[in-house]
């Protein structure tokens, strides 16, 4: 039997693969393990990873083999660890990317998984080398998801910026390259793994190599998630804080909010552009009538006011290094006991009123809670408040819901931008809809 895994750079194919490689009693086959054999010994001997003949070559006469931990070994010594090095990994993609590397390295792979099958892991093993395996998966998860789960595996927790930048463009070369780039093939189930752990992964395809049938994606609520004790309720300390909310956003700021009618009862999630700290009680007061909660660093809450008030109600602290998964559960905890949620897909303040990269991971809890996206633009706090001043200044609010977006469209998060750029315009042309609450 052979099993193929596809997806981009640090999608965690490899544990899963390998996980998977002894459940079923089967060879594991690290694709990418070659390459960066490859790659190694073009770097040891001093050749331009560019240059396609000289790599080519390198390919044809070194002796690629797996030891009987699947370890890749060259010329019979072990190629681990410095197959893994920051060096091989800065130059693979291009040495991969040679015809003159793939047409020695692709039918290697072939005869290695020709005697007792394989569960194989790479970029184009369900597409070009083993396009009729038995079984096809193709893991994703997001830049931001991967670089961190790479950098806790290294350690290095305050590297995920950089591995971010590494990966994508990893990805980016991977992706592009004439001779077999990574693709999703078309009958390969897509596993997107931020909000799994491997063993989850590992015992979904279990269930479908197996013929159990294929569990629902987004999988069943982890207990841990059913744990959570989520406010949803509008507590003491909440009503308290609203009311001196409501004063303020009336008499200093005379917010205006549009189409609040877009934001559905039950659990519903916000995405809006970030222009200060007075955004998060502008939109809990927009929605006065229901309890929203909201997605925020979990450095914020550094302060003592600021995190008595966060953890009083119902705020969700995300560790940005650490905590993800954690976070990520206890907001759709949030979303399925049909709480508002607010999430900046930007993950900080705009620092010069423009509107920064959304990060993807904001829709993933909408997806495993099923529920609506709504997009929120926001207009007036840069001014009133803007980085490096102190206190906020008098002025106007104004905030414009969109319609609901179904978090399951593969262009969500475009979707949301767009509508977010859409309805600022509207509000600095002054032709937006109607106004619901003033
Ligand atoms: O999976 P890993 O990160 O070890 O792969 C290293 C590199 O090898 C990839 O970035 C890609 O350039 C190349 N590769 C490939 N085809 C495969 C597996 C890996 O081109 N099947």
């Amino acid at each position: 039997m052979i099993i193929a895994i596809d997806g981009p750079a640090a999608s965690g194919k490899s544990t899963v693969a390998r996980a998977l490689a002894t459940e079923l009693g089967l060879p594991f086959l690290d694709t990418g393990a070659m390459y960066r054999a490859v790659t190694l010994v073009v770097l040891r001997r001093g050749i331009d990873p560019a240059d396609g003949p000289a790599c080519g070559g390198v390919a044809d006469e070194i002796e690629l083999d797996f030891d009987a931990g699947s370890r890749i070994t060259i010329d019979g010594e072990p190629g681990e660890p410095a197959i893994r090095s920051q060096e091989v990994t800065a130059h693979v993609s291009a040495v991969a990317a040679h015809s003159s590397v793939r047409a020695t390295i692709v039918p290697h792979q072939r005869a290695i998984a020709a005697g007792g099958g394989a569960v194989a892991e790479g970029r184009d093993t369900t597409t070009v080398v083993f396009p009729s395996a038995d079984f096809k998966f193709f893991l994703v998860a997001t830049p931001r998801t991967r670089a961190e789960r790479r950098a806790r595996e290294e350690g290095r927790l305050e590297a995920a910026d950089e591995y971010e930048k590494d990966l994508e463009h990893r990805d980016a070369l991977d992706s592009s390259r004439a001779d077999s780039p990574l693709r999703e093939a078309e009958d390969a189930r897509r596993i997107e793994t931020d909000a799994m752990r491997p063993d989850e992964v590992v015992a979904r395809m279990l269930a479908i190599v197996r013929g159990g049938g294929e569990p629902p994606q987004p999988p069943a609520p982890a207990v841990e998630e059913r744990a959570f004790d989520v406010r949803v309720e509008r507590g003491l300390t909440y009503r308290f804080l609203m009311f001196w909310v409501h004063l303020g956003y009336t008499w200093i700021w005379r917010m205006r909010a549009y189409d609040t009618g877009h934001v559905p009862s039950g659990g519903v999630l916000i995405v809006s552009n970030h222009q200060s700290y007075l955004d998060i009680p502008l939109i809990a007061e927009a929605l006065r009538k229901r309890h929203v909660g909201f997605v925020a660093r979990a450095s914020l809450a550094k302060s003592r006011v600021l995190g008595f008030i966060m953890r009083h109600c119902g705020s969700v602290l995300i560790d940005r290094g650490r905590g993800d998964h954690r976070a990520l559960r206890e907001t759709v905890a949030h979303l399925r006991q049909g709480d508002a949620m607010t999430i900046f897909p930007e993950g900080t303040r705009t620092r010069d009123g423009s509107i920064g990269k959304f990060q993807g991971g904001a829709l993933l809890a909408a997806r495993r809670a099923r529920v609506p996206i709504v997009p929120c633009a926001i207009r007036g706090s840069f001014t009133a408040w803007p980085p490096g001043r102190k206190l906020p200044r008098a002025g106007r609010l104004e905030l414009a819901f969109g319609a609901p977006i179904d978090p399951r469209a593969k262009d969500a998060l475009e979707q949301c931008r767009a509508v977010i750029e859409e309805r600022l315009a509207q509000l600095e042309a002054g032709t937006v809809g109607s106004l619901v609450g003033e």
